[in-house]
């Protein structure tokens, strides 16, 4: 157990403290970071430019009264108008640049306020209404930017922010937030730690750092942290808090023994034994995945200090841990969770395949921001890891051909993820139609459009806005295009 700024971190072993150790690290190296950044010039707009001659001219004129008392030989007047120079230029100034950075605000040019209101703040460091206003643009700039899919750019922009409210548990919380939606766990901690240091009884700071825990594999901490969350949260979050709870109590009883193997961009987990030479083949799968569909999606997800954990189960705790059927043999839930059977374990090509499908699953979600329909998600996650065959062709025509009376069929249908997948039949017809998708939409487009096309969703456009847009194609006539040239193998 150590104690940082008056909140308790719980590490009790030693290979926490290191990991203690490195969330300070972290926060040192991010204060840094914000003091630099706000202490940076404004140098490219024009507006900016027109605002600082301004301020020029009028400090000019405030000099020469000041010169011209000297050349007339009065000291006592020079004197005075030079004491007067810096204390009234500087509100008026300031002022002046204030009202300027609350128009580009209300203008929605965030980035405009942020310069503007940047220098209102360097003359009149003090002004609490400036300060207030700088906050605001600040945040507005990186809900901005995370919303189009920047969102490291919007954490640089946000966390200078803590300079003007370093103690503030919300603003720390979202920052926390916008790092775990990329994934990037343990950045989010010392923000969490702030945060609740400021209000040791903030429900949702607790509920995040169960997930920094969670994605580390510290699941004793998480269920910890989430209990305290029950404690302290608000009561409709309650039952997804419970739900956390659960999951990790399932998984630390089947994972308890577990050991850790963190090599490139990977975290394994697996039971020890003979699951030590299977956890060495799919690390270097993975590793080789990476790379290989990294640039297929244009992602190569950056894991500075949080690595992507995948777990490597036996049939047994596959089920106990996911409560999937049994048909199912891999998963992709946050962390990549295998099952390793008798009948994969020495096959490299089977281990390739299952790897492959729920890594792509890992890109659609940072591309998407968790919000890529099933049928895309399930079709390229298919394309990347398996051939089309003459079965799947088969199988798709029987699918559109018999199952319209039983079924939805057309992908709009099949764009929330709604769907009860456990009729085998229906699951089946429903990834058929799926691939056959994925497979026209990489056949058909470019990376690029592909990426688009992800990206223009997890900006909130729907399904059929961002095929209209990005691909210039209405839902029924893609779906059109998808049969056409799914009617053959190959
Ligand atoms: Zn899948």
């Amino acid at each position: 157990m150590t104690s940082v700024r008056g909140i308790q971190v719980r590490c009790a072993r030693p290979n926490d403290l290191a990991w203690c150790a490195g969330i300070r690290r972290a926060s040192i190296r991010s204060k840094l970071g914000a003091y630099r950044t706000l202490l940076k010039p404004a140098t490219d707009e024009m507006t900016l430019a027109s605002e600082t001659r301004f301020f020029i001219r009028r400090m000019l004129k405030r000099f020469t009264r000041v010169l011209v008392a000297l050349v007339l030989g009065s000291l006592s007047l020079a004197s005075a108008y030079a004491q007067e120079l810096a204390p009234t230029a500087g509100p008026r100034q300031a002022d002046y640049l204030n009202s300027r950075g609350v128009r580009h605000f209300e203008d929605q040019q965030y980035d405009l306020a942020v310069t503007t209101l940047e220098q209102a703040f360097m003359v009149a460091p003090g002004n609490e209404t400036i300060r207030g206003n700088l906050l605001r643009a600040r945040w507005k700039a990186a809900e901005q930017l995370h919303e189009e899919g920047k969102t490291e750019e919007a954490i640089e922009k946000l966390v200078p922010a803590l300079e003007l409210a370093p103690e503030d548990p919300t603003l720390l919380v979202y920052i926390a937030t916008l790092q775990i939606s990329i994934s990037h766990h343990r950045l989010a901690a010392p923000f969490l730690e702030e945060a609740l240091a400021a209000k040791p009884a903030f429900g949702d700071a607790w509920y995040l750092l169960g997930e920094v825990h969670y994605y580390d594999g510290m699941l004793d901490h998480a269920i910890l942290d989430w209990e305290q969350a029950a404690r302290e949260g608000p009561s409709e979050n309650q039952s997804r808090v419970q739900e956390r709870i659960a999951k990790a109590r399932r998984e630390l009883k089947v994972e308890s023994g577990f050991k850790s193997d963190e090599r490139g961009h990977f975290a394994l987990r697996f039971s020890s034994g003979e699951m030590n030479s299977v956890a060495l083949t799919v690390s270097r799968i993975l590793e080789d995945l990476y790379y290989e569909l990294g640039g297929q999606f244009g992602l190569f997800p950056k894991v500075p200090v949080s690595p992507i954990p995948v777990i490597l189960y036996d049939a047994e705790q596959f089920t106990e841990v996911t409560e999937v059927q049994e048909h199912i043999g891999a998963l992709f839930d946050g962390k990549i969770r295998l099952k390793i059977t008798p009948d994969n374990r020495q096959d490299i090509e089977k281990l390739r395949q299952m790897a492959a499908h729920e890594y792509v699953h890992l890109l659609i979600y940072l591309l998407a921001g968790g919000k890529s329909p099933f049928w895309l998600n399930e079709g390229l996650a298919q394309y990347h890891s398996e051939t089309w065959t003459q079965s799947h062709s088969s199988r798709y025509w029987e699918w559109v051909g018999s199952a319209s009376a039983k079924y939805p069929v057309t992908l709009a249908d099949l764009d929330e993820d709604k769907l009860n997948l456990s009729d085998p039949e229906f699951a089946e017809a429903v990834y058929v139609k799926a691939f056959a998708a994925g497979r026209y939409l990489r056949n058909r487009f470019t990376r690029e459009e592909v990426t688009n096309l992800l990206s223009s969703i997890r900006a909130g456009r729907k399904m059929s806005d961002a095929l209209q847009e990005v691909l210039g194609l209405t839902y029924e006539q893609f779906e059109i295009q998808v049969a056409q040239t799914n009617s053959s193998a190959g």
